[in-house]
């Protein structure tokens, strides 16, 4: 057997010995007789695994007592419906800041339900860096702010969060979650969707602040109503169990292979910076961000030519460096390095590299 390694942004690789569990309790799950798609989601042992995923996810992130966590679907692009639908409750305002693709789809779909600001944006740089913010620059009244973390397409990342005072602050962290360690009390509320970083697809997670729930609009849809969902311990219908179970496999393997997030950031850090000291060194390929907001998940790089650009794709693929093609919306190339890449997997990729730096020159 023979696998790739796989760049994709997402869905994208996920860790071989969490597959291997998963393969090898396919048939008969802990004496079940079944697989956990088989299983109904109210029988005590998805209740098992579903508790534990949420214990776990709490241990690593820390969460406070006062946050719940929530296992959802809809992918994160439901979420930019139900986000305005739940918290633009008071004045009707809501601010967002437009750091790309993501962050933009989620504030053209705010303003079917309110008065929804873009703060500041980074649209006119190809969206290369986080745009600086001032206090002021936040409405007084807005119900709360919204930011893109990590952004998946372009490669960025907030290296610091910004200045909203005590306004309610809510992060997509879908391309960065539990890559490092986050300050969840800092926020509203944080949401990803698993597909990128934690789980297959079909599963978002959300971490919300208790005392937001309870105001959603009359119009909310039960099913994006998150104190519905909050209140049935996200089994107000059936959850999307598989992607779970792999959720809970997936964050036993975090704390088994690397203690927690702050190790799992270790391992995320040299990994980047064996692509990033490359790409800085590189006469042929560059990086695209700018670097005091380079993500540690999202590498978009480019040479100077698009024939170079298509060769290099096509010969890697060829070696087995898969979906390293970038976003339409940039071109050139991107490698996405979930916590799920291994250090080889860079490792060889820079050798390659290096390799077809030396024969295209
Ligand atoms: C992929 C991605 C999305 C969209 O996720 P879906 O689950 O496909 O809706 C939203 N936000 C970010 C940051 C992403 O990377």
């Amino acid at each position: 057997m023979a696998r790739v390694y796989n760049f994709s942004a997402g869905p994208s690789t996920l860790p071989v010995p969490v597959l291997e569990i998963a393969k090898n309790e396919m048939l008969d799950y802990k004496g079940s007789g079944q697989s956990v798609m088989e299983m109904s989601h109210r029988s005590k042992v998805f209740d098992e695994i579903i508790k534990d995923a949420e214990r776990l996810m709490r241990e690593l992130y820390n969460i406070p007592d006062n946050y719940k966590v929530l296992f959802l679907q809809g992918g994160a692009s439901a979420q930019f419906s139900a986000i305005p639908l739940n918290f633009m409750n008071g004045s009707g305002k809501a601010d967002y800041i437009i750091t790309g693709q993501w962050a933009k789809k989620a504030y053209q779909e705010a303003q079917k339900y309110g008065d929804v600001k873009a703060v500041a944006s980074s649209a006119d740089k190809t969206f290369s860096y986080i745009p600086e913010t001032k206090a002021e620059d936040f409405r007084e009244d807005a119900d709360y702010v919204y930011i893109c973390l990590n952004n998946t397409i372009y490669g960025t990342i907030y290296k610091e969060l910004p200045p909203v005072g005590d306004k309610v602050l809510i992060a997509d962290i879908s391309s960065c979650a539990l890559s490092e360690p986050l300050d969840i009390s800092k926020f509203g509320m944080v949401y990803f969707g698993a597909q990128k970083n934690v789980a297959p697809a079909g599963l978002v997670v959300a971490i919300i602040r208790e005392d937001l729930l309870g105001n959603a609009r009359d119009i909310c849809p039960t099913m994006m109503n998150y104190k519905v969902q909050a209140d049935a311990d996200s089994l107000y219908n059936t959850p999307p169990c598989w992607p779970i179970y792999i959720c809970k496999l997936v964050l036993e393997w975090i704390k088994e292979a690397f203690g927690g997030l702050e190790g799992l950031k270790d391992h995320n850090e040299k990994k980047a910076k064996m692509l990033y000291d490359f790409l800085d060194n590189s006469e042929m390929f560059r990086g695209t961000v700018v670097p005091e907001y380079r993500s540690l998940m999202n590498v978009p790089f480019v040479t100077d030519s698009e024939e170079l650009n298509a060769k290099f794709i096509k010969e890697a693929t060829e070696a087995g460096f898969v979906n390293l093609k970038g976003h339409r919306s940039v071109g050139g190339m991107r490698a996405s390095i979930y916590n799920a890449m291994p250090i080889e997997g860079v490792e060889a990729l820079v050798a390659f590299m290096k390799k077809f730096e030396e024969e295209n020159k």
